[in-house]
């Protein structure tokens, strides 16, 4: 089956979707996007999503030109189309295409934004037999901007930290600045000590990930301890567990840092329960 996306305001075989050499997310990563997961033909935490969408956009002053209710449309659309069961809805919205490479921003009066949807069928996500396992990562320098708390589309560091940790045999790479983690490449970073949760606070410096805020509420509502502070990779590699947590990822777990096993080298149990947690409550409230 020949995947159908959306792009400008039509539904088209993904060969058929073309977007102008002069728009702004190719030429100056220009762009923000989302990605929502689908488990059931069932959007999780489209709400979130959405209203981060709405953050990165006003951040970068770029005035949306859709409404909430147009863009819930397309992605249900997209679902049915492509009959997604369990994968990703990608979302991303540009600057637009202006006629000639320029810094200056565009009018948005004459240069309307690019709007792009497309599907990722991946069927079994939430029952990824990596979460038995758990993932390896290694500490590498956060050498991205200073402004990741607006998801932009300007991924290239993250993508070049996650071939390190492949070139290395790891799975994922977690990011260092000043001594402490800041986040995984594509995900929120945490480790357990004690019974206690430990994650880096939000700032400018890492997303506020919209599992990272429903895993916090479903740890908080199961009377699990939630502090938010810096650790660094030592403390991690000394921790009882470690995990991740991204929409695609749910919650994941990290068994080893650095080629370091972090308490017995396999998946805790406050990780496993709160992967648990996370599907049931997010399948039960997905729209
Ligand atoms: N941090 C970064 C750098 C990310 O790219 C992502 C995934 N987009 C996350 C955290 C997790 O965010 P979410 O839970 O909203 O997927």
């Amino acid at each position: 089956m020949t995947r159908t996306v959306y792009v400008n305001g039509q539904y088209l075989p993904e060969k058929d979707a073309k977007i102008s050499i002069f728009d702004r997310g190719f030429l100056m990563a220009d762009g923000v996007y989302e990605v929502t997961s689908v488990l059931g033909g069932k959007l999780i935490d489209f709400n979130g999503h959405f209203a981060r969408l709405e953050r990165s956009l006003r951040e970068l002053d770029i005035k949306r030109q859709i409404s909430e209710d147009d863009l819930l449309a397309i992605h249900r659309k997209l679902i049915i189309i492509n009959e997604v069961n369990e994968g990703m809805i990608y979302l991303q919205i540009t600057r637009g295409a202006p006629e000639d490479r320029d810094f200056v921003f565009p009018d948005p009066q004459t240069t309307p934004q690019t709007i792009v949807l497309f599907t990722q069928s991946k069927p079994g996500l939430s029952n990824n037999p990596v979460a038995k396992k758990g993932l390896k990562v290694i500490s590498i320098e956060d050498m991205r901007w200073g402004r990741r708390d607006i998801k932009t589309v300007q991924l290239l560091y993250p993508s070049m930290g996650k071939m390190m940790a492949k070139k290395v045999g790891a799975d994922d790479a977690w990011m260092v600045q000043e001594g402490s983690v800041t986040e995984g490449t594509s995900n929120n970073a945490y480790i357990v000590k004690n019974g206690q949760i430990i994650t880096r606070a939000l700032s400018s410096e890492i997303l506020s990930g919209i599992t990272r805020s429903a895993v916090l509420r479903f740890a908080e509502e199961a009377q699990m301890e939630v502090v938010e502070r810096n650790f660094t990779i030592e403390e991690a590699q000394q921790a009882d567990e470690a995990f991740i947590t991204s929409a695609s990822m749910f919650v994941m777990p990290v068994v080893e840092i650095d080629q370091q096993a972090v308490g017995q080298g396999t998946p805790g149990p406050v990780a496993t329960r709160l992967r648990e947690i996370y599907l049931e409550e997010s399948i039960l409230k997905a729209i």
